[in-house]
């Protein structure tokens, strides 16, 4: 047995059962504190190190595993290549920072072909240019079973301006970037569909899924303004993700679900199956646009500076005071408490 915090945990115990967030709290804390050269440390999008007295750092990582976070079946790998660098170019983009350069881990059994190798690196590269990120090393390694990609990325950001998830503060608004909730109705359909040919409106929610887009640009913009006082990019699901931001900056959180940005293509594919485009819009992983919160004397520049960058950007809730927690409030003002989760790793394998 050994302290896990206040509980007491059995050295036995498994990772289904602990969950991915029990064991990355595991994880943290055999990590020293923040120091001068590192500012922010694990339990956010990414990390912040102090490079000079003009410029911080942020590093990100995140890896796809084959048959768990994609599946050849429904995927190109052309796509996933796209995918695994876009993932981390949108955990710096949730920092407000802006990516500079990337490192690739590959992981394949020996039997697969060169050319898959070759469209996984096609993918991430279309992206890598339309960014101007430089691929600059990795690792390769064999394989006993299916491909793992582990990508890293490097960003830069004005010292001090990287936007955590710890800086919400009661009054503050929640605004989301894009659509929420398409990523999710594009891997249903592409698990029910296989290889039958999807209609226009589900070939538009499949794209999104595959083809989620960074939102560096304006992410920059917050961090540089200072407009953002807590951001976080939106990878688990809105109910999981707000939950992050609320428990880092010690706060909870009133949403308007009637406010929910949907796309007309969920709209109409909800409808078909006559569920609720809210419910995707609340669980729906993988959407990788930006959650962030704004002063409320602030909301005006950042609606206009939006307007102007032809980016939606929505308000859908209020952040309120910790012990409330986080409540979804509709049209007859009655509130509800939210308790859907989203994706964690371990817990849904
Ligand atoms: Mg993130």
């Amino acid at each position: 047995m050994s302290r896990d915090g206040d509980r007491v945990v059995s050295r036995s115990i498994t990772l289904n059962q602990l969950g991915e967030f029990g064991l990355l709290q595991r994880l943290f804390r055999r990590i020293p504190s923040p120091s001068r050269t590192v500012l922010i440390g694990p339990g956010d999008d990414a990390a912040v190190l102090r490079a000079s007295a003009d410029r911080d750092w942020i590093v990100t990582t995140d890896m796809l595993v084959e048959a768990v976070d994609f599946n050849r079946a429904y995927s190109s790998f052309r796509q996933i290549g796209y995918k695994a660098l876009a993932v981390n170019l949108s955990d710096i983009a949730a920092m407000g920072g802006r990516p500079v350069a990337f490192l690739v881990g590959l992981a394949a059994p020996g039997r697969t072909p060169v050319r898959t190798v070759d469209e996984i690196y096609r993918g991430m590269l279309t992206l890598a240019r339309r960014y101007g990120v430089a691929l600059i090393g990795g690792d390769v390694s064999a394989a006993r079973q299916g491909i793992m990609i582990s990508v890293m990325v490097l960003g830069l950001v004005e010292p001090g301006t990287a936007v955590t998830r710890s800086g919400a503060k009661f009054g503050d608004r929640i605004y989301v970037t894009g659509t929420l909730g398409d990523s999710r109705a594009g891997l249903e359909i592409l698990k029910q569909k296989r290889r039958l040919k999807p209609s226009a409106m589900e070939s538009t929610l499949i794209r999104r899924h595959f083809f989620p887009t960074p939102r560096v640009e304006f992410g920059r913009l917050l961090s540089r303004r200072g407009w953002a006082t807590a951001m976080i990019d939106l990878s688990d699901g809105l109910a999981s993700d707000l939950r992050h931001l609320c428990e880092a900056s010690r706060v909870g959180a009133r949403l308007e679900w009637n406010r929910f940005p949907v796309s007309a293509a969920l709209a109409a594919y909800a409808r078909r199956l006559n569920r609720s485009a809210t419910d995707y819009a609340l669980r729906g992983g993988e959407d990788f646009e930006l959650l962030f919160t704004v002063n409320r004397a602030r909301v005006a520049a950042v609606e206009a500076a939006a307007k102007r960058m032809a980016l939606a950007v929505t308000p859908i809730g209020t952040i309120v005071s910790k012990g409330l927690g986080i409540t979804l409030i509709g049209k007859e003002s009655r509130e509800i408490p939210l308790t859907v989760r989203g994706y964690e790793h371990f817990k849904h394998s």
